[in-house]
């Protein structure tokens, strides 16, 4: 009686997740970084980047190296930046909060590498303003593929999300350029919101486009207001496509319920 009340009380399969999601997150801060360097993601050995010492496993521990580090390299003591241990954290914080929301199932193993995918493609678009076709291909054909072999999902539904999500941006960017003559929407985030559609079905889209538009437009705000130059500072809009397709999937019914609860109380109101 004793050990199941411990499994009741202690999360065991949720700390499960939150540690594989850290690991994954080491790999993503790999693959991010590596992206810009041009290198493969397995070769050579982690070095760091400014004296090119390989880096010990015991450093290379996920979230807790960067603390006992305090922050530096072993070897020359040149600051390692945070975005290591920011990105691990945030990759255990979406396995646990996934696994918490759908348990044991399909989607879960869905939205383990839907997730992994957009946190390496959020932060190479902050980095490098690209969304590249080498993520959000292979993220539309994997989204498609588990739609066909999913028992919890329609692949109907993945097949319209595709092509609402990327049919969407594009003739947003399509009538931007016929108006303005420039582009405003890079076709990386046409192919990321097919991607977001293919996972998580046409019902998502418009969800997702106004979860970003409102994050993005709050988050440009600051930007301008920052570094003064006005609205043409340029914000990547990668980020606040996924954070509005995790909004979606970890709550998404949660606030479509609020919101009628709030806007339309009788829809919902027992006699
Ligand atoms: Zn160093």
């Amino acid at each position: 009686m004793f050990d199941e009340a411990v499994f009741q009380i202690v999360p065991v399969w949720t700390v499960f997740f939150a540690g594989i999601g850290a690991i994954i997150g080491s790999f993503a801060n790999v693959a991010i970084l590596r992206f810009q360097s041009n290198e493969s993601v397995v070769r050579p050995a982690s070095r760091c980047p400014k004296c090119k010492a390989p880096i010990a496993w015991k450093d290379k521990i996920p979230i807790v190296s960067w603390f006992l580090l305090r922050g530096r390299c072993r070897a020359c003591q040149e600051p390692i930046s945070k975005r290591y241990w920011i990105v691990e954290a945030l990759t255990a914080a979406l396995f646990a909060l996934v696994f918490l929301k759908y348990g044991w199932s399909w989607t879960l193993l869905e939205l383990l590498i839907f997730f992994s995918g957009l946190v390496i493609v959020s932060f190479i678009d902050l980095d490098t303003f690209l969304l590249p076709d080498k993520y959000t291909l292979p993220g539309m054909v994997i989204g498609l593929v588990g739609a066909a072999l999913s028992p919890e999902r329609s692949f109907l539904d993945a097949i319209l999300g595709l092509v609402f999500g990327g049919g969407f941006l594009w003739a947003v960017a399509y009538f931007y350029y016929i108006l303005r003559k420039e582009e405003g929407m890079g076709g990386g985030d046409i192919k990321l919101l097919a991607w977001i559609g293919a996972v998580l079905g046409w019902q998502s889209i418009a969800f997702v486009i106004i979860a970003a538009s409102l994050v993005g437009s709050v988050i440009g705000l600051l930007a301008a207001s920052r570094d003064q130059k006005g609205m043409k500072t340029v914000i990547p809009f990668g980020p606040s496509l996924a954070f509005g397709a995790v909004l979606y999937a970890l709550a998404g019914q949660n606030i479509a319920q609020l919101y009628n609860d709030f806007f339309f109380p009788y829809l919902t109101m027992t006699p």
